[in-house]
């Protein structure tokens, strides 16, 4: 019974075995920094046994925390932006302090990562529920879709530390994390069909997420500054306190003149 559900479950199926795998491998980076005789390779083998009951070939393992392309990789550089080299030889080359710190980084954007996925909870059931009854390959498109612009909103909450680009500030949450949101400026779906692109979009607080919505503020197309109905707004004309990323005119401009005190 077992060995059955060992050799039909493989670590792509299982939801969480790029996460949980990947968290114990910075483990085992950290021990052998820390002088510890151990092999990644039989350790992670190992951990998807005993943890996850998934049976890890050797070569599987190998490709998982692969130098130059590898499932780790490509999940850091999701969770990030960054990129991450699973190369051991690398971090001794650093050292420990080094590699903590990065790790200490990546934890983070890590929180603001589980967060999204908090949220985004009810739109993932609500797809599988289609899926279910639509073919297979729907569901996989619709949760891979969800995957994609949580990657896009993670990044952009990363590169501003989960501060609203108009007023800085940010507040955390009880069991970790900072919360903070993604703001599209032309907005997705009908009738306006903005697209999902870094430049379309901007991370604020709540209060500012709402305000941009309702049209009570803009962000002018030209200077960046922050316009508002309301002149008592402490931002008002002042250029946006955060810019750390590109935005576009042409989708400024369509909130401008389609939202902004309408
Ligand atoms: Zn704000």
């Amino acid at each position: 019974m077992q060995e059955q559900s060992l050799e039909r479950f493989s670590w792509r199926e299982h939801p969480d075995a790029v996460e949980l795998g990947f968290s114990h491998y910075l483990n085992l980076i950290e021990r052998r920094l820390q002088g510890e005789d151990i092999s990644l390779v039989q350790g992670l083998r190992q951990f998807y046994q005993t943890e996850l009951g998934v049976s890890l070939r050797e070569t599987q393992a190998r490709g998982l925390m692969h130098r130059d392309s590898s499932v780790f990789i490509d999940y850091v550089n999701q969770v990030t932006g960054e990129r991450f080299t699973p190369n051991v030889e690398y971090w001794e080359t650093l050292g420990l302090d080094a590699f903590l710190s990065w790790t200490k980084r990546f934890n983070s954007a890590q929180n603001i990562a589980a967060i999204d996925l908090e949220e985004e909870q009810g739109d993932i059931t609500g797809s599988r529920r289609i899926g279910r009854e639509g073919p297979a390959v729907r569901r996989t498109t619709v949760v891979r879709q969800i995957y994609r612009d949580n990657a896009l909103s993670r990044f952009l909450k990363y590169l501003y530390d989960s501060h609203c680009q108009v007023c800085g500030f940010s507040f955390p949450l009880p069991r970790g994390g900072i919360y903070v949101e993604c703001h599209h400026i032309r907005p997705l779906g009908n009738p306006h069909q903005g697209p999902d692109i870094e430049n379309n979009m901007l991370v604020l607080c709540p209060n500012h997420h709402a305000m941009m919505d309702y049209g009570v503020i803009a962000v002018h197309p030209e200077n960046r500054a922050v316009l508002s109905i309301d002149p008592s707004l402490a931002q008002q004309g002042q250029p946006l306190q955060l810019q750390k990323h590109v935005l576009k005119v042409e989708f400024l401009e369509y909130h401008y003149t389609h939202h902004f005190g309408r």
